[in-house]
């Protein structure tokens, strides 16, 4: 059954998760003007299902129901759904110009999926079925998943369990006939709160003496022992000023962040998908980070899309439109955008089966694909600055546009003080100029920097994973096997 974004609001509420910001707990957090934009962020994915024009790319027939479930929960059968997985990303972000959260527990489906079956050849065990059955239930209620993955990790230097306080791995702490006992933390979980569970993986490759901390399960959100510390971002109070909207820069919509915190809790031996097979934990994070890296070439290009647009009005009220230079730096902010989609599109049609015969990208192109993703943004975002100019930090608030505090000598009050001399080209009106410069800001670095930019560096693996990857994968013995034939060299 799909829900719509209603329906999916009205199912957090019936939910115990535990929920602490600025130092208090929040109980009514979907409610909460700091959260809210997040959380309309996921319900995106669920009406954009609903509607007839997206149906084709938001929804698609399930290989272990055979019903018709949201992209979100599928496993890829074919390149086709790799491709129309990035498609589907970079209409979501076009939509929403944030990050809409869901991306991570499909990434995780499709990496355990494919791992728990070569587990379960080498072991003989039963991760595979324990899998396949929770996503089952995941498709037919058409759940959110958080795919948690990165570790707190304490002293950088250290392995797993030579830290001082195991906790800052997740790990097995108590072994029980019908399940584990498990503790530690995940940091900087995007969309954890908003989802109804939750996918935990080692966050790297392990060795025997990690054997406690190689471990993998599902549990709900609201699970006894389980609670989460909301992520601060830039501006986020500005959320909380009565009446807000322009200053906000995107009212509607926004990504998040939190820490997850395993307060000993039990899980259940059926929802076990990993447990000390350390020599499997590489290749789920692997697997993970390769379809995580492969999302960004959707889901960031569809912002990029509408900063490039935002930045295109910004020269139109501005009435600099005409400008050479800024046709150039336009042309260029798509350019670049688009070669992040050309990574994206690359790694997917060069995608293949895996043992359990779901599809999987092109590891190498994926991680090309998330390098540039760690690069260009951050030029995009250079270029729709110059072009916006400094009114985008510079201009009064919204209350002031509005105030009828009169300060002039002929009565003129603030806000019409603000709407004179912020006047543009005859094109707009002074609001809408102040709109588009707040969404460049906001996009540029205020909240939605943070999925923009930061999020862009740093999600799905700092730049370095990929270069250690793009290294491991880039065959460099081939190609000097290349340079030998061609130059005689025997
Ligand atoms: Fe999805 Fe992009 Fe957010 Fe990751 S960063 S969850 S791929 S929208
Ligand atoms: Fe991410």
């Amino acid at each position: 059954m799909l829900m719509t974004g209603e329906q999916y609001i009205e199912s957090l509420r019936k939910m115990n998760t535990r929920v602490y910001m600025f130092g208090e707990k929040i109980d009514n957090w979907v409610d909460h003007p700091i959260i809210r934009p997040s959380i309309n962020c996921v319900a995106i994915t669920y009406d954009l299902a609903q509607d007839p024009e997206y149906a084709d790319l938001m929804t698609v027939k399930s290989n272990l129901t055979g019903e018709t479930i949201n992209r979100f929960g599928h496993l890829h059968q074919s390149t086709d759904d790799l491709k129309n997985k990035v498609k589907m990303q970079r209409l979501c972000g076009q939509k929403t110009a944030g990050c809409f959260q869901r991306c991570v527990g499909m990434d995780a489906f499709n990496a355990m999926f494919s791992t728990t079956y070569e587990i379960d050849q080498k072991y003989g065990t039963k991760y595979h079925d324990n899998f396949v059955n929770f996503l089952k239930m995941v498709q037919e209620k058409d759940l959110v998943v958080d795919g948690a993955m990165t570790d707190p990790k304490g002293d950088r230097g250290l392995a797993p369990s030579a830290q001082k306080d195991p906790d800052v791995f997740v790990h097995i702490k108590e072994y029980r006939e019908d399940g584990i006992v498990v503790s530690g933390a995940k940091t900087h979980q995007t969309g954890s709160i908003n989802s109804h569970w939750h996918i935990v993986m080692p966050t790297q490759a392990m060795r025997e003496e990690d054997k406690d901390f190689a471990v993998a399960f599902a549990l709900p959100t609201d699970a006894e022992g389980l609670y989460m510390v909301y992520g601060r971002q830039s501006c986020d109070t500005r959320k909380m000023e009565e009446g807000a909207d322009i200053d906000l820069g995107n009212a509607k919509f926004g990504g998040q962040e939190a820490l997850v915190v395993f307060d000993d809790v039990f899980i259940p031996n059926e929802y076990i998908f990993l447990k000390g097979e350390y020599d499997f934990a590489g290749m789920l994070v692997e697997r993970f980070a390769g379809y995580h890296r492969q999302s960004y070439g959707g889901c960031k290009v569809g912002v990029g899309d509408v900063l490039i647009g935002a930045a295109a009005l910004a020269a139109e009220y501005n009435g600099a439109q005409k400008a050479s230079h800024i046709k150039d730096k336009l042309i260029e902010m798509t350019h670049l955008n688009e070669t992040l989609y050309c990574c994206g599109i690359a790694c997917s049609a060069e995608g293949q089966a895996t043992a359990a015969g779901n599809y999987q990208i092109d590891l190498l192109l994926a991680n090309v694909c998330k390098q540039n993703i760690t690069r260009f943004p951050y030029e995009i975002v250079r270029l729709a600055e110059d072009i916006a100019g400094g009114l985008m930090v510079t201009m009064p608030s919204e209350t002031d546009f509005k105030s009828d505090m009169k300060v002039g000598k002929n009565g003129e009050t603030i806000g019409e003080i603000c709407n004179k001399f912020f006047a543009g080209s005859p094109a707009c009106t002074t609001e809408e100029r102040q709109r588009i410069m707040r969404l460049i800001e906001n996009m540029c670095l205020g909240a939605s920097a943070v999925g923009y930019r930061t999020e862009s560096m740093h999600g799905a693996g700092s730049p370095q994973a990929q270069r250690i990857m793009i290294q491991r994968q880039g065959n460099i013995e081939g190609k000097k096997a290349l340079a030998k034939a061609i130059a005689g060299i025997k």
